[in-house]
């Protein structure tokens, strides 16, 4: 029988001249480890993100340094700062262009339920427009909070399945945002 081990957070089975894993596992290690952040960041808690991607923090440890300022090479969105309703259709359309598999990670109150600008012109949370994966509280989140937020994702990442994005339950979250254009 082979040996149980773990690299890099994978749980294998080594042997002499084997080894056996979960594809599903080595694949979401990888997609984990080299994401393509693109930063949508419209005010304060954007200058937050800025301290988090300097050399204090350094998101360079986790594979993230690579910022993306094009949709069709980011996989990751992360949404930091007020959203006025007149710029909700912009990220929704970026949103749109990035490719699947993307995952979205929301930062401050603003970006989550509009913060402290309750008025008639400010998005009250961007889960109005597009689905989001993990929420960061904070007025604005200390970069530890953002950091955190990441390792929430990149565990979302690592354990999720293949066969998520082409499930029934994947379906429906689009159709509720009207992003699957196939329906
Ligand atoms: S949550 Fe606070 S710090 Fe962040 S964008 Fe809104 S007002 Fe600024």
């Amino acid at each position: 029988m082979g040996k149980v081990e773990k690299i890099h957070g994978v749980e294998t089975i080594n042997g002499e001249g084997f080894q056996l894993t979960v594809l599903d596992k080595v694949i979401g290690a990888a997609r984990a480890n080299s994401m393509w952040p693109l930063p949508f960041a419209t005010s304060c808690c954007g200058i937050e993100y800025m301290a988090t991607m300097g050399s204090n923090y350094d998101v360079a440890r986790f594979g993230m340094e690579r910022m993306s300022f094009s949709p069709r090479q980011a996989d990751l969105l992360i949404v930091a700062g007020t959203i006025s309703k007149k710029l909700a259709p912009v990220l929704k359309q970026v949103y749109e262009q990035m490719a699947e598999p993307k995952w979205v990670l929301s930062v401050g109150a603003c970006a989550c339920s509009g913060g402290i600008f309750d008025t008639y012109s400010v998005l009250q949370g961007i889960d109005r427009v597009i689905p989001v994966d993990v929420y960061v509280p904070g007025c604005p989140p200390r970069p530890e909070q953002i950091i955190e937020g990441m390792m929430n994702i990149h565990r979302m990442v690592k354990n999720e399945s293949l066969r998520r994005r082409y499930s029934d339950e994947y379906k429906h979250l689009l159709n509720k945002y009207h992003l699957n254009e196939d329906e």
